[in-house]
């Protein structure tokens, strides 16, 4: 049972519904609907798609070329790179269609799709391993109880059923918030890159923002422009709203970025980095995407990791269910969190670092220094460090340099 039809559970459905597992994807709400976004991938994130036979060839999707950073009056371009298999291009799509595509593409590998139902608890045995939920069902809330031998959690930031099942956040790591909202831009609309903005400051204060702004070219005439943020900046709290306004006053004004042009209300929401919530796999339940805190906490994306995690959670479940039930299958799921830590675990506990001592003191200002935005070289190690654009065996020379760094990074704990 997958608890959530988000990029994490619709892909990890769609995973499970493959390898001939008989799945049931809860939602609570029904598609097409909403979600708070920048809606942008990375190349990795267009992998994550093509590996699930999504068709990226259709009407619908807007391709980008790559990233243009904006610090200080200067810009630079730095196009995705062309690394082994990677595909050198990214895409952006807005959620409300992408989730939908996702969940339906998940229902066509074979899930069966319940939406309207809102889970409310685990059940568990005496044990305390999960059997199933409870949930309420359709408009009127009807009450119902839903039983599997294995449960992922996909149910995004709120983490209502890890929460449930005792898997607490790890209080020391602080959630980020973004907020977008949406622009009829014809301008920008087919911009070929997705720009981003480093040099923002805290409107009361003047300080850098802990955070950077973005404006992403959606292709059907709209864009959509955001800000993320961690919480506070010198122990006094960030003002998401008021720091995205001072910012949109700086944009060009051709490129009509004014109330008249808005197509949607701005609204926020938490953004749950750095891998916080662990384990990511306890007494029967395995945590994908936001719920675990997979947003990458050097760029705040998150819909990459939460459909390659979901791919790692799906064939451990597989390999899994061979098993009989009892201590050797227990030992098969134990695989899923080892494997993650292998994949993340360095990367992760170098971006935590970075964002505490960096990000969250001079915000992106400080990586992109005159020299730095001078220095092709950097630039491209940058970009690969922020977006985890890296070939695996390295590809290139820059490629074995990031590998190098992260193995001087003590693998985390458990
Ligand atoms: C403003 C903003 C901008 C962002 N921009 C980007 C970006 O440009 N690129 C990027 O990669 N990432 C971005 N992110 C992060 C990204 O949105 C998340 O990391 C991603 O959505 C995580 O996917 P998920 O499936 O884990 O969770 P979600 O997308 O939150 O999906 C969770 C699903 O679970 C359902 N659910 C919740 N509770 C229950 C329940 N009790 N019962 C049943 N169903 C339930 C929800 O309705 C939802 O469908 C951004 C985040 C924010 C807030």
């Amino acid at each position: 049972m997958v608890v959530g039809a988000g990029p994490a559970g619709s892909a990890a459905a769609l995973h499970l519904a493959r390898a001939g597992v008989d799945v049931l994807l809860l939602e609570k709400g029904s598609f097409p609907r909403d979600k708070v976004c920048g809606d942008g991938l990375t190349p990795r994130g267009v992998q994550q798609l093509v590996r699930m036979g999504v068709d990226i060839d259709a009407p619908g999707w807007m391709r980008n070329r790559g990233m243009r950073w904006v610090c200080e009056g200067r810009e630079v371009e730095l196009d995705w790179p062309r690394l082994g298999s990677l595909p050198d291009f990214g895409l952006t799509r807005s959620r409300r269609d992408f989730d939908d595509l996702l969940a339906d593409h998940a229902r066509a590998a074979g899930a069966r799709l319940h939406t309207q139902v809102k889970v409310t608890a685990p059940l568990t045995d005496r044990a305390g391993r999960i059997t199933g939920v409870t949930a309420t069902r359709g408009p009127d809330g009807e009450p119902v109880r839903y039983r599997a031998p294995l449960v992922v959690a996909a149910d995004g930031a709120s983490a209502r059923t890890a929460v449930a099942l005792g898997l607490e956040r790890d209080a020391r790591r602080p959630v980020a918030a973004a907020a977008r909202r949406y622009y009829r831009s014809p301008a920008r609309t087919n911009d070929p890159y997705l720009e981003l903005w480093a040099d923002l400051r805290c409107p009361r204060t003047g300080l850098d923002l802990p955070g950077y702004g973005w404006v992403f070219p959606l292709g059907d005439g709209r864009i959509n422009v955001g800000l993320g943020a961690t919480p506070q900046r010198r122990d006094r709290p960030v003002d998401l709203r008021a720091a995205l306004e001072r910012w949109l006053g700086r944009l060009p004004a051709e490129w009509g970025v004014r109330e008249e042009n808005a197509d949607s209300p701005l609204r926020s929401a938490p953004l749950p980095t750095g891998m916080n919530r662990r384990p990511q796999y306890r007494r029967g339940l395995l945590l994908v995407g936001d719920s675990a805190g997979m947003v990458s906490p050097w760029s705040g994306e998150g819909i990459a990791q939460a459909m390659e995690a979901a791919e790692v959670a799906a064939e451990t479940i597989a390999l899994a269910l061979a098993r009989p039930s009892g201590p050797r299958r227990e030992r098969a799921l134990e695989q899923y969190p080892l494997e993650i830590r292998r994949r993340w675990g360095r990367y992760y506990r170098l971006g935590n670092l970075a964002s505490d001592l960096v990000f969250a003191r001079y915000g992106f200002r400080a990586l992109l220094h005159p020299r730095v935005m001078a220095s092709p070289p950097l630039l491209r190690a940058l970009a690969r460090l922020l977006t985890n654009v890296t070939a695996e065996p390295a590809h290139d020379g820059l490629d074995a340099v990031l590998h190098a760094l992260l193995r001087l990074v003590p693998a985390p704990k458990r």
